[in-house]
């Protein structure tokens, strides 16, 4: 089936999409305020209406086909808007179709694995949008800028070599390989966020009581490290955008932007995977005609034969779809 929104929305992402193969300077490369021309946040939201409708659509057919999962990395710095999106753009789909995974830390049982399991742990199944909020690529990011993580993994002598970070993005590019390969897609979203919008975030959060709670004053320490982690991202995103899996940068200081383009790549990796409803066979389609037929002979006294092919005749009321599978 062609969705005539295609051409449009893969139009739209392609200056997001970091070419596989290609080296980054994130500084240079990505303008986290860049915003497509789009003057207006109004403009942006309706778009994101647009978006979120797509992304329901399309979700509820991935669930009925049961083939193709969806798993989507997002990762940003502090005050960066996962959690934002997340919300914004998922607010469309069945909850029943969607996992989202936090990672934190990892825990000592975590560690006693290696350090893929307990983001394995957390794949989407098949039919379902699987949503990592930090995902795998804390460990060539935060364990690259705080290299005592590392320590913490309890490896063997010869795993912690100096070509420990490369080794990494081969061996991550490889499971999304092999993911993609089973029918697992991978979208990949940096949200990316400039120095000065973080100083303003960090601000609101302390300044507007209901926000005190999202600052941590871990997340300023970490701010101090803003170069090292740009070099981490930079690294990370040329070693580990490849044609099955290739990173998108988001530019995140306008939310209403950022939620715009990742309702949009989920949107495109969606019409490319093109679910479509289970078809039933000629028989089956027979043995529900005779079904229909005994129920219909049900029918009290005064009621209609079958009230919904009545109704469907007559113009309906329309609310939200649904209701009907
Ligand atoms: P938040 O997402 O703000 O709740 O914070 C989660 C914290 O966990 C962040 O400070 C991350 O840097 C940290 N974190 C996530 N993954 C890892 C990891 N693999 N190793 C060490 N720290 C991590
Ligand atoms: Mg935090």
């Amino acid at each position: 089936m062609v969705d005539d929104r295609a051409a449009g929305i893969a139009a739209f992402i392609e200056p997001l999409r970091v070419e596989p193969g290609t080296k980054v300077h994130l500084a240079e490369d990505f303008d986290p305020g860049y915003k497509a021309g789009i003057r207006k946040k109004k403009e942006g939201v309706e778009l994101l209406r647009g978006g979120i409708e797509l992304l329901a659509d399309y979700q509820r057919r991935l669930a009925a086909q049961d083939t193709y999962g969806v798993l989507v990395c997002l990762q940003a710095l502090d005050a960066g808007g996962k959690d934002g999106t997340i919300r914004h753009v998922m607010s469309g789909v069945n909850p029943q179709g969607v996992s989202v995974s936090s990672f934190k830390v990892p825990s000592d049982e975590e560690l006693d694995h290696d350090y893929l399991w307990r983001y394995a742990c957390r794949l989407p199944r098949r039919g379902e949008i699987g949503i990592f909020n930090r995902s795998h690529y804390e460990e060539v990011l935060v364990v690259r800028v705080h290299p005592e993580n590392l320590e913490r993994q309890k490896l063997p002598e010869a795993a912690r070599g100096p070509d420990v970070w490369e080794r990494r993005y081969r061996e991550i590019n490889q499971w999304e390989r092999y993911l993609t390969d089973n029918g697992f897609k991978v979208v990949k979203l940096f949200l990316n966020l400039s120095k000065e919008e973080q100083r303003a975030r960090f601000l609101k959060r302390i300044d507007v009581p209901e926000r005190n709670w999202k600052f941590s004053a871990a997340d300023v320490r970490e701010r101090a490290r803003w170069d090292d982690y740009q070099r981490a991202f930079s690294q990370m995103l040329s070693a580990t955008s490849t044609q099955w899996a290739p990173w998108y940068v988001i530019p995140a200081d306008h939310k209403w932007f950022g939620r715009v383009c990742a309702a949009a790549v989920l949107g495109h990796t969606l019409i490319e995977i093109d679910p479509q409803y289970p078809q039933v066979s000629d028989r089956t389609r027979r043995d529900l005609a005779k079904v229909r037929r005994e129920l219909e002979r049900q029918a009290p006294e005064g009621a209609a034969s079958d009230p919904y092919a009545e109704s469907a005749g007559k113009p309906k009321k329309r609310g939200r779809s649904g209701g009907k599978g």
